[in-house]
């Protein structure tokens, strides 16, 4: 399911995130091979979700 816009998709139309730290700093890391440890978070290929997914991440490292 997309987390964002809450749709039911099949894995291979979702990309895996786990929490983590990346290149710009902490947030969510993508994992395209779904082998990072972490509760994982997923998203499909809608640049809107993936807009409002990585805003969603900003979010929630400044808190
Ligand atoms: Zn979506």
């Amino acid at each position: 399911m997309c987390c964002i816009c809450r749709r039911r998709l099949a894995k291979a139309e979702l990309l895996r995130h786990v929490r983590g730290v990346s290149e710009k700093g902490e947030g969510f890391v993508p994992d395209p091979k779904g082998e990072m440890p972490g509760r994982g978070l997923y998203v499909c290929g809608h640049a809107e979700c993936r807009e409002r997914f990585l805003r969603y991440g900003d979010r929630r490292k400044k808190r």
